[in-house]
């Protein structure tokens, strides 16, 4: 047993009124916090100034992804198509695999054909911002099994283009994974383990859609996650819930798709785009299964005692979410579906309805605010998608909150960076006034928020007695500073479980 006193800087508790100025740990555990006389310990961290508030957290990522990215293939704001082909050129001289991502809109129309110039005959994946679609090589695309299959771009003479959308993604996916050496992809893993420590995240929940990239892929990532001292909660994305249970986990689901994405013309609404789909795909997005299949998934993991995430975007999608657990506790009872907490993912399109529905439900949204930052103005992508009269009723935190919803934010990394500093800001700065949360509240959602999403883990996400012991030193208050100094704030350090993670050099776990 081994005691740490922490002091000399400010602390943050997460509580609202609470004076501290001093923690005791015990181990792994907080074990006493106070002001003025401390007690001795065996070993002391001076806080030399900075905050320390309770560790980060992250309730939607994609890690493997997060670490791929790291390593240089990230267009996030590249607008020139010429430079991301250029990119793929330099990266084919090397024998490394040929992924890249998050593009958006582009300058120039981007196709298989521009890529194949780049890589010659090497297949090359590049993904769109949302994930769910995808730039593809003719290499590729060769090697991939689409008569069937939805969502493949065609040209005037109804070749394929290379653009692959949701399904048909979701194949290149599967080749993309397949192909990763157990090393590439365990390095890819490490390399975001240490991207959320800088940012002073003690947990991530991991979406991992097996669906998309099969067990094989899964079970060598939750081996890699056996290794590392971060907290992660993993939500396997399939129906089979019986394996996942077999597995050991009492959850399931996470990205298990209802629909798509606003930046694919996928997420499925009850009215149409206002903006013109691409050829070929519905006006009101995708539903990806029927309320009966839905129905089902719920119904089996809340019989074995599952909790359940679905990924929900659209207004239809988040309606059939609510309608399938409305008769989930017509058969088993309201207490015992309000019991599991179980989750919907992204939550973004929703009257008030949905959101008194899910409250009675004990329903949790699981939020991305950068999605509003990113996408959000008036003139923003969802504006453009939906209309403002529609968009500005999406991301509603604050009425979420008042409704007696429990919020945990997350990036949807690499959908928007992992950091929990961009996501605060958001929600501080939303596009629409009302739902804007003050500076407590934020850290609240980045923190106790993101532990309630995955409630069978312990008590943590705020420093108080009985608490895991994980913080983050930062070298500013995130509770005081205003406007774009949050963005900028440095983290000092970041301890897990009782142990420090961040800096690398001082780092007692992995
Ligand atoms: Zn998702």
């Amino acid at each position: 047993m081994t005691t740490t006193i922490f002091h000399g800087g400010a602390i943050r508790t997460g509580g609202r009124d609470e004076a501290c100025d001093w923690v005791l740990v015990d181990d792994d555990v907080i074990a006493a916090l106070g002001t003025g006389d401390r007690p001795t310990a065996d070993r002391t961290v001076d806080l030399d100034g900075g905050v320390l508030i309770p560790a980060l957290r992250d309730g939607h990522v994609h890690l493997p992804a997060t670490g791929l990215y790291a390593s240089g293939m990230d267009f996030r704001d590249e607008g020139s198509s010429a430079a991301i082909v250029a990119a793929f050129r330099e990266r084919a001289r090397t024998g490394e695999i040929l992924f890249g991502g998050n593009f958006e809109e582009l300058d120039a129309p981007l196709g298989r054909h521009e890529l194949d110039a780049a890589v010659g005959d090497r297949p090359a994946l590049l993904a769109r911002a949302d994930m769910h679609s995808c730039i593809v090589s003719s290499a590729l695309l060769n090697t991939l099994a689409l008569d069937d299959v939805e969502g493949v771009d065609r040209d005037g003479d109804s070749r394929p283009t290379g653009f692959l959308r949701e399904q048909a993604a979701s194949e290149a996916w599967k080749w993309f994974d397949a192909s990763l050496t157990a090393e590439q992809q365990r390095d890819a893993v490490l390399a975001a383990v240490d991207i959320a420590y800088s940012r002073g995240v003690a947990e991530v929940h991991e979406m991992f859609v097996v669906e998309w990239r099969g067990w094989d892929s899964a079970e060598r990532f939750l081996a890699t996650i056996g290794e590392v001292a971060l907290n992660v909660p993993v939500y396997l994305g399939t129906d089979e819930v019986d394996r996942v249970y077999e597995l050991g986990f009492r959850r399931v689901g996470g990205d298990w798709f209802l629909d798509g994405s606003f930046g694919s013309h996928t997420a499925w609404m009850r009215e149409r785009f206002t903006s013109q789909p691409p050829s070929g795909s519905s006006e009101t997005g995708l539903s990806y299964r029927t309320d009966e299949q839905v129905h089902d998934l719920f119904r089996r993991a809340q019989e074995k005692g599952m909790q359940v995430g679905v990924h929900a975007i659209g207004d239809a999608a988040i309606d059939q979410a609510i309608r399938a657990w409305g008769r989930v506790a017509e058969e088993f009872g309201i207490e015992a579906v309000r019991r599991f907490r179980h989750r919907i993912e992204h939550f973004e399109c929703s009257g008030d309805e949905n959101i008194e529905a899910a409250a009675h439900l004990g329903l949790a949204a699981s939020v991305q605010p950068a999605f509003d930052a990113f996408w959000g103005a008036r003139d923003g992508l969802y504006s453009e998608r939906i209309g403002w009269d529609r968009a500005r009723l999406m991301n509603r935190f604050k009425t979420m909150i008042r409704a007696g919803i429990t919020l945990g934010g997350g990036s949807d990394s690499t959908v928007t960076p992992l950091d929990p500093f961009l996501q605060m800001d958001a929600m501080r700065r939303h596009h629409v006034e009302e739902e804007r949360l003050d500076a407590h509240a934020a850290l609240w959602v980045m923190t106790r928020g993101v532990s309630r999403l995955a409630p069978t883990e312990g008590n943590r996400g705020a420093i108080e007695r009985g608490a895991w012991a994980e913080f983050a030193l930062v070298d500013r208050d995130p509770l005081t500073v205003e406007g774009d100094d949050l963005l900028k704030a440095e983290v000092l350090g970041t301890w897990v479980q009782g142990k420090r993670a961040w800096p690398k050099n001082e780092a007692e776990t992995a």
